[in-house]
């Protein structure tokens, strides 16, 4: 990290890309049926930003990513109530990925912070960030030091992506760094710049560089509602991560192949030099059964392999938008 403070005199940046007399803050929190974690969030967290007395303007951004309940009633209200409360209302449910896009797309502030709504992010941390961030640093993220919340199955398949993941992508991303973080405005910037369309925002955060450092925190249980990401959608996404940040897929199926052949041409001087010893014989039901149905599964394993990557080859091709906005609703006082 180089500050403009550790510099020689006789040596400045000549992009001063970091201006932050004017400290503005948005917290971007994707909301998908959330109705009854609205209220709670915003007693929790509007004391934590009331303390950050020196910030030029704050706002909480809600992305309201096709809530079919009450979320949208419920921040309508918060927002008749507080200037600085708005919503990015999207035309239907986007992901999570493509809601905290919406969010940094939209809003234009010095420092954002993505932040869950159900409380498992606690407020108490957006102090901690801040003071990172005012130090000089470009991301703030937190880190979760302990899962005690999550069941021990997601505990070990959490480890094992992380693991899997960092081993086969030249990008490497934090163990348990969860989406909860602050990003200067430099950084989204960067961000707004990728044009991928499967978005895996956890590795997209680490390609982009800059100068990061990690807050540990407990993970406390869900205040309201549960989860949105099921055994599905977790598979889904991970799949997305890997495959989206990793070509080491595609080189496993010409390992495979060369491990193929290598092994059927042990197989072939074997049978030859028996032939030659102990003369033709006939029945070989069995090897020939395995052979064929090896290198069945390893065809169609290598082929599926080349789907994964052709299926993603097939949306960035549509160009699609990543998400389509329904409105952004803000109180009054505001432009
Ligand atoms: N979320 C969203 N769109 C979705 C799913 C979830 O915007 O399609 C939001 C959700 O409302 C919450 C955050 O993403 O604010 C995290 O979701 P959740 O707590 O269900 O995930 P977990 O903490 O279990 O990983
Ligand atoms: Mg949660």
């Amino acid at each position: 990290m180089i500050m403009d403070e550790a510099l020689p005199k006789s040596v400045y940046r000549q992009t001063p890309l970091k201006e932050r007399k004017n400290n503005s803050l948005t917290l971007l929190v994707p909301v998908y049926n959330e109705e009854q974690s609205i209220k709670p969030f915003l007693s929790a967290t509007l004391p934590v930003l009331d303390k950050l007395t020196d910030l030029s303007d704050v706002q909480i951004m809600f992305i309201n990513d096709g809530s079919v309940d009450g979320t949208v009633k419920e921040v309508i209200a918060a927002i008749a109530e507080d200037p600085r409360i708005s919503l990015l209302n999207l035309a239907r449910n986007f992901g999570k990925e493509a809601a905290m896009s919406a969010g940094l797309d939209i809003c234009d502030s010095d420092a954002v912070i993505i932040m869950d709504v159900d409380l498992q992010d606690p407020p108490e941390l957006i102090e901690k960030f801040y003071v990172l961030w005012r130090e000089g640093y470009d991301v703030v993220f937190g880190e979760r030091a302990e899962r005690k919340t999550d069941d021990w199955l997601k505990r070990q398949t959490a480890k094992w992506f992380y693991k899997t993941f960092n081993k086969l992508s030249p990008t490497k991303i934090p163990h348990n760094a969860g989406d909860y973080r602050l990003l200067d405005r430099r950084v989204v910037t960067a961000l707004n710049t990728i044009q991928e369309r499967n978005r895996f925002m956890k590795g997209l955060f680490s390609w982009v560089g800059f100068s990061a450092i990690g807050v540990a925190y407990e993970r406390a249980a869900r205040a309201q509602g549960e989860t949105k990401f099921r055994f599905k959608g977790l598979w889904r996404f991970a799949l997305d991560g890997i495959f989206g940040f990793s070509t080491v897929p595609l080189r496993l199926s010409v390992y495979m192949g060369l491990l193929m052949a290598l092994m059927a041409l042990g197989y072939a001087i074997f049978l030859f030099v028996r032939t030659l010893v102990m003369g033709i014989d006939l029945p070989g039901y069995a090897s020939l059964m395995v052979v064929v149905l090896t290198i069945g599964a390893v065809q169609l394993f290598s082929i599926g392999i080349m789907g994964e990557y052709i299926s993603r080859l097939t949306s960035e091709a549509k160009q699609r938008p990543l998400y389509i906005v329904e409105g952004h609703y803000k109180h009054n006082d505001r432009t």
